[in-house]
């Protein structure tokens, strides 16, 4: 069980009414961020670029975007958006991505998903370099990190694990639930839990899960990943175990994760707000993953 005295607390971290650690993503996410401006300024600011492809004009597509750039100016980086009509075709979007793989001066790409009907988005993600590959989507990246090879890993499940590390939530040899398991999230995060040096045992849940409060309440981390609003309750979770939410529902009562937050904080060690929690990380791991691209490419000093 990770006991909350084994979780690591500093100054101003905060904790829920029901006396969980509050799991904060925007916090780590402007420590990783000015962690990343030092970082690039200590080496006499070498240009570190990323280039998003949006196509279409999903609002909230149009909101991330946005986000990932006002982030990518505070952690010192250059952005670039290429902004294609929704009717724009698959040959100018890939045009568009083919001259950002040739382009040395972009270092990450990200092609926002979800591509507008009718794309071919698998092609689409084929012609990133898995060097350039920010997400961590492509087929040559998915298959590095089912190897243990170096690369680039999805920003969204390397940001939980930096929840985990930031919060000192103990991994090894605990048993991890994670509910889900897309190519997006689920998978990949079960892989990254598993890995050698973060040793969980890992339980994947998914649509077809049998008794899901079962499989989750001896767990020691548990992460939903689905996308049904308060899915996990307070009978999923295990007194002290660390809680992350991923899924987003969007209610007309605002954004709702798939954590019941209010009844499952009271039982938790530490929990993730929603929004607030993995969201903010996602920006956060997607700079880092530039960085570590720029390093790939051997733009950046190891
Ligand atoms: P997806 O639809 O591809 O996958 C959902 C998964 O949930 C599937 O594997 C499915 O088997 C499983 N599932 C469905 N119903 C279930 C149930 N009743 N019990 C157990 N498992 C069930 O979605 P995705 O792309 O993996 O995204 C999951 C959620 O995370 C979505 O809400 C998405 O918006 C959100 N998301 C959040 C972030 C973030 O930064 N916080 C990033 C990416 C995705």
């Amino acid at each position: 069980m990770t006991s909350m005295n084994d979780l690591l607390i500093s100054g101003g971290d905060e904790r829920t009414p029901g006396g969980a650690i509050l799991m904060d993503g925007n916090r780590l996410r402007d420590e990783i961020v000015a962690k990343l401006a030092q970082t690039i300024a200590a080496v006499g600011s070498p240009p570190v670029c990323l280039a998003t492809v949006l196509v279409g004009d999903d609002a909230p597509s149009q909101r991330y975007v946005r986000n990932k750039h006002v982030q990518a100016g505070k952690a010192g980086m250059q952005s670039r958006n290429e902004i294609l009509p929704a009717d724009a075709g698959q040959a100018q979007v890939e045009d568009v991505v083919g001259r950002l793989a040739n382009d040395p001066s972009v270092h990450g790409i990200l092609v926002q998903s979800p591509l507008p009907n009718g794309y071919d988005e698998e092609k689409v993600l084929s012609l990133i370099p898995a060097d350039k590959d920010v997400d961590g989507l492509t087929s040559q990246s998915m298959g590095r990190l089912v190897r243990g090879l170096p690369g680039l890993v999805g920003c969204t499940p390397l940001g939980v694990i930096r929840l985990l590390e930031r919060y000192g939530v103990a991994t090894s040899g605990q048993r991890a639930v994670v509910i889900g398991r897309s190519t997006l999230v689920g998978l990949p995060l079960s892989l990254l839990l598993a890995r050698k040096g973060i040793d969980a045992t890992v339980t994947i849940a998914h649509s077809r899960t049998a008794d899901l409060v079962d499989v989750c309440r001896n767990a020691d981390i548990v992460i939903g990943a689905v996308g049904q609003a308060h899915l996990i309750t307070a009978a999923h979770i295990k007194p002290g175990a660390a809680v992350i939410d991923v899924g987003i529902s969007r209610t007309e009562a605002g954004i709702v994760g798939d954590v019941d937050f209010d009844a499952v904080q009271a039982v938790a060690g530490a929990i993730t707000p929603m929004p607030g929690g993995t969201g903010p990380m996602t920006i956060a791991c997607l700079l880092e993953n530039t960085l570590s691209a720029a390093r790939l490419q051997g733009s950046f000093p190891v």
